[in-house]
């Protein structure tokens, strides 16, 4: 038995590759510096897989931002836009990843999306109409050919043809349609190179497989790969699947001459069963992803071992692997010095997965795998307790009635009620919370962390950043103003940490997009809140100003969907306790006299299953009642908004109008205002803040460009519904971009205003 990983972390056990890039933006560090801490990176996670004794290390999993961009680039699907800028092929790339505004032009980045389940953002490839796809790039070959020189004979990995052509956006008048052959001949051209270079295998990565597919995606796949396949040579090809099972399309894919298929066993809940009544053909090896490549928990071998178990009875040839790709975790448990060796016994990060990996290619390697001391130490492991059950906890989440989720009195009379308490102007200006995360804000945070500041003096930093924060809202002339989340290190971290049943990390960073890592909490048991979270620097913030300030939490679902949860009981209970210990938040925010708070949801669509059969049951059925329930106990007036940190929700906007919040703000900026036309339709009655600007790129926005885009918006969106806001959290940005960028949105919105009130 052999083992492989799809895909490694990239960005470094220390997020060393963040931090060059980073450098490289800020000018602070050379393109030779940075190609030179990549190529480091590469070679020792190469090597750190090899030491553990993984037989098949993919290469190409690297990226300076992100494997869909790099594979647009490879296929030289650029736009224009940043062809004309005329730059460096490095500095293209990013300008394609984060946009460009400097002395050769000023261009938008592409959009990002988070596809699939998880908290990663995908670039999404625009194609053009004059778009030449063809193989014009080298990555994938020169990573092979890098780690061939340090005697690692790697299977390069990329996006397959279906995924990459799915989730393409089409520009001009041209489809998908119009592009196959083209993408045919791009991807025969990549199997004839790694050819000529002599690569055993190679694997492309076809998430997007796990999907809803129609008639019609069945039979792109077909042609896409009965052409591909047909020009392999000798290179053997690995279809990689993950985030779920293949149900739609499993006998067509068995059919096809693929040398190799990989499953997930973990979340494709019906991959067993599909193996088991369509069998696996003999001639094909199956690349069993047993290997949770999402969670931290420690496989459970016995599971593990009686899957393999029953694979063996369908399939002769079986290489073990992860469920996907390990970029979804942390690099190492080794990083952890603060956490006590009882807890982290029931973890695996990347690293300590590699070794599971290991250990369960030995222990399947025997007749009698029982026997074998890992397989007794793991099932001691599982079979002792953890200590996490809060009895009190589990009996208030029992005692939940259906009128816990309902709040009163309805939205229209609230939003009468709510528009003479605030008095505000028509299209309300505000920002979604955060202001940016400075290097002073962070040190503040570092030195009260390790000890070199005392508690007090940590909230006065903090208090003085709030009281800047106010008056600076005031001088840009913003209407409901916010307290800034300097104190938060993270929206989801930040509660974690003071929620009890929560342990947290020091290191365990995953990437969420480009050079941007997150470091989710992790649930150890039952969940609740002892203590009160937000409520002194809300107070202190509102006591300032004469505006409202918004009371910042994070809801329910966005915290469940950014930690890493438990296996042993299920999300919806998770996400019931969490709700009850943000219902408590919430009131103690009001009863100390915040008027508005916002909840965010940023993620509520994040663990939405991939295939709509399977949305209700499983999630949307209580994700949305979580949210109400964090809500449903405060007064008429006081008024309750939501953030979402994406535009797709034409498909479940239903059930967003259904969380009952009084006002929503998302993202829109980069999503051409799609969303308002589908909010129009649907006859949303919900306030809503369409963001106006992108604040994921450092490009600041003209007034008259807000200006149009309100006035779109206006075309759509009744007047009394609207409120002004950038896209996101400004965290991220700078004071230079952050302040410009606020005045001009302050600016448009006056000037279009004057056209309402006539
Ligand atoms: N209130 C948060 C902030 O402004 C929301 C962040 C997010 O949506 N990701 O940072
Ligand atoms: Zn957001």
């Amino acid at each position: 038995m052999k083992t492989t990983v799809i895909g490694y972390p990239r960005v470094g056990s220390l997020r060393e590759l963040k931090f060059a890039v980073e450098k490289y933006f800020k000018n602070t560090l050379t393109k030779g510096d940075l190609k030179k801490t990549a190529a480091e990176l590469r070679k020792k996670h190469w090597n750190d897989q090899k030491r553990s004794g993984i037989d098949y290390i993919s290469s190409n999993d690297f990226s300076f931002y992100d494997n869909l961009l790099d594979t647009a680039i490879l296929l030289n699907a650029v736009p224009k836009r940043y062809k004309q800028l005329g730059i460096d092929s490095l500095d293209e790339y990013f300008a394609m990843a984060r946009g460009y505004q400097g002395e050769k032009g000023d261009v938008k980045a592409l959009a990002m999306k988070k596809w699939f389940n998880t908290n990663y953002h995908y670039m999404e490839a625009e194609i053009e109409d004059e778009a030449d796809i063809s193989l014009v790039g080298t990555k994938p070959f020169d990573e092979f050919i890098e780690a061939k020189k340090y005697g690692i004979e790697t299977k390069p990995v990329i996006i397959g043809a279906f995924t990459f052509l799915k989730l393409a956006r089409f520009t001009g008048e041209k489809t998908a349609k119009d592009f196959t052959s083209n993408v045919i001949n791009a991807y025969i051209d990549i199997l004839k190179k790694f050819d000529t270079l002599g690569a055993q295998w190679v694997q492309f990565d076809e998430p997007g497989f796990v999907m809803d597919l129609s008639e019609e995606d069945i039979s792109l796949i077909n042609k896409v790969y009965s052409a591909i396949l047909s020009n392999k040579g000798s290179v053997k090809v690995l279809l990689q699947t993950y985030f779920g099972d293949i149900r739609d399309c499993y006998r067509e894919i068995i059919a096809l001459p693929f040398d190799g298929i990989g499953l997930d066993f973990l979340e494709g809940k019906k991959s067993l069963e599909l193996v088991k009544k369509n069998g696996f053909p003999d001639n094909k090896i199956l690349f069993a992803g047993v290997i949770n490549g999402k969670n931290i928990w420690r496989n459970n071998y016995a599971n593990t071992v009686c899957l393999v178990g029953e694979l063996r009875k369908y399939c002769n040839n079986i290489i073990l692997s992860t469920s996907c790709s390990l970029l979804h975790v942390p690099y190492t448990l080794s990083n952890e010095s603060k956490l006590a060796d009882d807890y982290k016994r029931h973890f695996a990060f990347a690293e300590e997965k590699l070794m599971e990996l290991f250990e369960l290619k030995n222990i399947l390697s025997i007749n009698d795998p029982m026997l074998t001391d890992e397989y007794i130490k793991n099932e001691k492991l599982f079979n002792g307790t953890r200590n996490c059950g809060d009895s009190a906890v589990q009996t208030a989440v029992y005692a939940l009635s259906q009128n816990d989720f309902v709040r009163m009195p309805a939205f229209g009379e609230r939003e009468k009620i709510q528009k003479e308490e605030f008095n505000l102007p028509l299209l309300p200006t505000t920002t979604i919370g955060s202001f940016p995360q400075t290097a002073e804000v962070k040190a503040n945070r570092s030195s009260y962390k390790s000890g070199k500041i005392s508690f007090d003096q940590y909230t006065a930093f903090n208090k003085d950043k709030i009281a800047e924060c106010i008056a600076l809202q005031e001088k840009i002339g913003l209407d409901v103003l916010v307290h800034g989340e300097f104190e938060r290190n993270d929206m989801v971290e930040y509660f974690g940490e003071k929620l009890d049943g929560y342990i947290f990390t020091e290191k365990a960073w995953v990437q969420s997009y480009g050079t941007r890592c997150v470091k989710p909490p992790v649930v150890w048991g039952d969940v609740s809140r002892s203590q009160p979270m937000t409520i002194d620097y809300s107070v202190y913030a509102q006591s300032l100003t004469t505006k409202y300030v918004k009371g910042m939490l994070t809801g329910p679902v966005t915290i469940l969907n950014w930690s890493f949860t438990r296996e042993d009981i299920s999300l919806k209970d998770c996400a019931f306790q969490l709700a009850l210990a943000i219902r408590h938040e919430v009131l103690d925010l009001e009863a100390n006299g915040i008027k508005i708070i916002q909840i965010d949801e940023a993620a509520l669509r994040e663990k939405l299953l991939l295939r709509k059969s399977d949305w209700h049951e499983d999630y949307l059925d209580w994700a949305i009642p979580a949210f109400r329930l964090v809500h449903s106990g405060v007064k008429p007036e006081t008024q309750i908004h939501t953030h979402m940190c994406y535009s797709e929700f034409s498909d479940i906007i239903k059930n967003i109008e259904d969380m009952d919040a009084d006002a929503i703000t998302f993202e829109a900026a980069r999503s051409a205002l799609g969303i308002v036309e589908t909010l129009n339709v649907f006859g949303f009655k919900t306030e809503v803040g369409p963001g106006v600007y992108d604040i994921h790129s450092p490009r600041i926005p003209s007034v008259s460009e807000i200006k149009e885009a309100l006035f779109e918006m206006l075309e759509k969106i009744p007047k009394g519904k609207l409120w002004v806001n950038p896209d996101c959290g400004l965290k991220t940005r700078e004071n230079k971009e952050t302040v410009p960028s606020l005045e001009n949105v302050v600016a448009a919105t006056k000037e279009v205003r004057k056209n309402l009130y006539v």
